[in-house]
């Protein structure tokens, strides 16, 4: 028979890489929470209407790379619905806050969400058809100063502060405005008018794209089409005032807080709900280990995509932090992480001080420690090659110590030997376990 692996473009995620993964997304809860943002899980599969209308038909997300399927109808009188697999959060989580009315309060939500999303992608180093996402939305009624360019920039300054946290070095914020959903139409006809004449000398992908879905061409990476790009028209100049103001105070705010950006007047990003401010993390590539994968997030406002999908007047901005990615670029800036050892490995000198030797470890796990447990069945040598491996200490557990109360503990390090009382035994095991010698 043959061996069944995982489906390709998803992977089991295995210790020690774990603790990394429980690290960020600690972290991510941390910082989160100091900005006062409250926690959403929604489901892995919605309606597959949600993110036709939400994320747009034209989009390559939609157009080719959602896992849908027709659900098998309940009774013969009803339809069978189509459902997908998430392909990102930010659809769901304003379904949700349009289902249950948040926006009645009259208060901004301020909600994250750590979970996985599904693409049909090409996998390769930093992009999976299972990854995982760390995001948040702010979102509320216009009377809550849900379209305030203050919201913006604070979010950005969360994410520097949550990037820090972390570690990471040499990451770069880009911002743009892609403008109102006035101004992007406009602009839209300007690109297509601009690509007429060239785009018959670029790539076939941009020959595609200059029909299908002109913006895509400035995402294009292929080198001869740089110089032609950067003849094309940009977005800025088809900004109405507002939008102009919107972003200047944006970038005003950076600057007082003192967010370093760029501005990238090509950053416009694969989702058609976005309006004015987008932006992106990019980690460089030498230090991130991610290759061309260098985008470490996305995000940006969304003022209509409430009423996109049915909902009330909702402006909004958030972001998705690809978590994957960021495991990635910790690795490659700060080395694999060593397997985690326990505080001592406690061998039972023989079969009949198996339960003794737990009733131990429930001691010592209970003042906080990391303990393995051996097995009595195992001869001395195999017992203390089993320690040094998974311990940093081993206590030897005999009758003699059963009824004495005193330990012989050895610490692999340093080789030395030392007869520790049962009482003690935890401080002098971990002295940052709760319990003292003197308790
Ligand atoms: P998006 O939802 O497309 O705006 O992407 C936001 C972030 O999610 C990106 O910057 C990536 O870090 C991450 N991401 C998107 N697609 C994938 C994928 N297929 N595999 C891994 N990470 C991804």
């Amino acid at each position: 028979m043959s061996i069944l692996k995982a489906v390709r473009g998803t992977r089991d995620l295995l210790p020690p890489e774990t603790e990394i993964w429980n690290h960020i997304e600690n972290t991510a809860r941390s910082v989160f929470g100091r900005y006062s943002f409250g926690e959403i899980r929604t489901p892995i599969f919605e309606d597959t209407q949600l993110f036709a209308r939400g994320v747009g038909e034209e989009t390559d997300i939609v157009a080719k790379e959602m896992y849908t399927w027709e659900d098998r109808a309940r009774a013969q009188s009803e339809k069978a619905q189509s459902l997908t697999l998430r392909p990102e959060n930010t659809a769901g989580v304003v379904r949700a806050y349009i289902e249950h009315g948040l926006g009645e309060s009259g208060m901004l939500q301020k909600l994250y969400y750590i979970g996985p999303q599904f693409r049909r992608e090409r996998p390769q180093k930093g992009r999976y058809r299972q990854f995982y996402q760390i995001g948040a939305e702010v979102i509320g009624p216009p009377s809550a100063g849900s379209e305030s360019p203050l919201r913006d920039a604070e979010v950005l300054e969360m994410l520097a502060t949550f990037l820090n946290e972390l570690g990471i070095t040499g990451w770069k914020l880009l911002i743009n405005s892609v403008g109102s959903a006035s101004d992007r139409p406009r602009y839209i006809a300007a690109l297509r008018e601009a690509l007429r004449d060239v785009a018959p000398t670029m790539c076939i992908d941009c020959q595609r794209r200059a029909e299908t879905n002109p913006l895509r061409v400035l995402d294009c990476k292929v080198p001869e089409d740089q110089p032609i790009i950067e003849t094309l028209p940009r977005i800025a100049d088809y900004l109405d005032e507002a939008s102009q103001a919107h972003f200047a105070a944006v970038r005003a705010a950076l600057d007082t807080c003192g967010v370093a950006y760029e501005i990238s007047h090509r950053l416009v990003r694969g989702l058609d709900y976005y309006t004015r401010t987008t932006f992106e993390f990019q980690v460089q590539s030498e230090e991130g280990g991610l290759g061309a994968q260098n985008a470490l997030l996305g995000g940006g406002r969304y003022d209509g995509l409430s009423e996109m999908i049915g909902g009330p007047k909702a402006p909004g901005i958030g972001f998705a932090i690809g978590a994957d990615r960021l495991v990635l670029t910790l690795e490659a800036q700060a080395g694999q992480i060593a397997p985690r050892l326990a505080d001592a490995y406690i061998a039972p000198l023989g079969e009949g001080l198996n339960p003794a030797g737990l009733l131990l470890a429930r001691e010592l796990r209970r003042a906080g420690l990391r303990i393995e447990v051996g097995d009595g069945g195992f001869r001395l040598k195999k017992s203390f090659e089993t320690g040094n491996k998974l311990a940093r200490n081993i206590v030897l557990l005999g009758e003699d110590e059963l009824h004495s109360g005193i330990l012989t503990v050895k610490n692999f390090a340093s080789g030395e030997q030392t007869k520790i009382a049962r009482g003690e035994l935890a401080f002098a095991l971990n002295p940052d376990s709760h319990s003292s010698p003197q308790e």
